[in-house]
């Protein structure tokens, strides 16, 4: 651990002794009681009253908790056997990012309003969106996003707008990234508390049909005033908080995209054994074989890349991690989906079918970081990489 580290992460010490399997009796037990058709928000109320939320997380440093990489994968496996990708990916962005930054405000000695928000979040009372892809920027430059945040008359003024939100339109809580003055230094920017309903702020419906259940939203903020301690984190720590659980986010997309073509997988072979050509089921076809064969090696290889580099990633020191894990999730999913979908026929094209899964798992190659920004930053870590494998 680092200088940082630190046993208080800001979350109740009593809920994270829960054992692993009292945890995957609780998560089993919440996900039962939700109907398949139900909102995201109650499904993560659901994870939150099971007590499965508070459970996620273990150690961490003055940046915030660290999730357990074991239960992140059975969280997201399990919300994932949903088929609802859209409640999947709302579980996702709170889980594995908005609420380890939200903990980055030390919330059990920090400030009010950042402990009362994480406690009704990780109960599942309310939801936290997570807003770092700014209206001002591409969301690839990160470092050139406009909104700010400026201290005025004692107190926090936001202005700006952050497109493409997850849960923008049920969250009752924004944690957004704002710079606190120009420039592109990593200290240049802050994380702010800011609740959905504070006057100033707007809501707009992204324009989509794909991925409805997380109510991805566009929001604007006008001159939104708040006390100074909605201040997440200390002021100019926002990049490396964030940079701290990127790649608990990279690792959370991995995992889903494990979960998500091994479910593709089971359902386009259980299609090929049923669906006959000259007597014979589709899945006696020796390219068909071949082809379905690849795919099973592809997923193979990220899960076993997740298995290696779990545990690092999750304690976000080591930036290579979260850079290889979301690159391979890009090489991987669209093929793999991409081969499943053509493997399904005119079926995938039914509403809700493999066609509509695959246009929806695009977003494990966009969001929180395009596939090419990714393997750019395989190649910074070149040496690196080849000098530890060499070791
Ligand atoms: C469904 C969905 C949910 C999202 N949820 C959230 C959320 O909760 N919070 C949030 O903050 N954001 C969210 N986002 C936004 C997401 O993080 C951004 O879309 C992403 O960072 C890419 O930014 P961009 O869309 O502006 O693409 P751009 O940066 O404009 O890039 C467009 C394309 O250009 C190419 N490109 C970009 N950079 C490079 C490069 N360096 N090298 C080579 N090619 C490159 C890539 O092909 C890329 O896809 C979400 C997006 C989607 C689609």
């Amino acid at each position: 651990m680092s200088e940082l580290a630190t046993a208080d992460p800001g979350l109740a010490p009593a809920d994270r002794e829960v054992s692993p399997d009292d945890w995957r009796q609780r998560l089993a037990r919440a996900l039962a009681g939700v109907p398949a058709d139900a909102p995201a928000p109650a499904v993560w109320r659901a994870l939150g009253e099971a007590g499965v939320l508070r459970g996620l997380y273990r150690g961490g440093n003055a940046l915030g908790p660290a999730v357990d990489p074991a239960r992140l994968g059975g969280l997201l496996r399990a919300v994932d056997a949903r088929g609802d990708n859209g409640a999947t990916l709302s579980v996702l962005v709170q889980a594995a990012s908005a609420l380890p930054i939200l903990g980055s405000g030390r919330p059990s000695v920090g400030p009010a309003p950042v402990a009362a928000a994480q406690e009704l979040v990780l109960a599942g009372s309310a939801q936290v969106a997570l807003a770092a892809t700014d209206e001002a920027a591409a969301g690839s430059d990160l470092s050139g996003l406009g909104t700010e945040v400026r201290f005025e008359d004692g107190g926090l003024v936001v202005d700006g707008g952050k497109r493409w939100v997850t849960n923008a339109r049920t969250a009752e809580f924004l944690l957004v990234l704002a710079r606190r003055r120009p420039g592109r230094h990593f200290t240049d920017f802050s994380w702010v508390l800011v609740p959905a309903g504070a006057p100033g702020v707007t809501v707009r419906p992204a324009a989509t049909g794909l991925l409805a259940n997380a109510a991805t939203g566009h929001i604007g903020f006008d001159s939104v005033r708040l006390p100074a301690e909605h201040l997440v984190g200390a002021n100019g720590r926002g990049m490396a908080v964030f940079a701290r659980h990127m790649s608990t986010e990279r690792l959370a997309g991995a995992l889903w995209a494990v979960a998500l073509t091994g479910r593709v997988l089971a359902d386009t072979r259980e299609r090929l054994r049923g669906r006959t050509a000259d007597g014979e089921p589709l899945w006696h076809n020796p390219v068909v074989r071949r082809d379905f064969a690849e795919c099973l090696v592809r997923v193979a290889q990220l899960r076993a890349l997740c298995e290696n580099l779990a545990g690092t990633a999750a304690k976000g020191q080591d930036l290579s991690a979260g850079a290889l894990l979301k690159s391979a999730v890009g090489l991987t999913a669209e093929a793999v989906l991409a081969r499943c979908a053509q493997l399904q026929g005119a079926d995938g094209f039914a509403a809700g079918g493999v066609q509509t899964v695959r246009a929806e798992a695009a977003v494990l190659g966009i969001g929180g970081g395009v596939t090419e920004l990714m393997l750019d930053s395989v190649a910074d870590r070149s040496e690196q990489l080849l000098a530890e494998w060499r070791t």
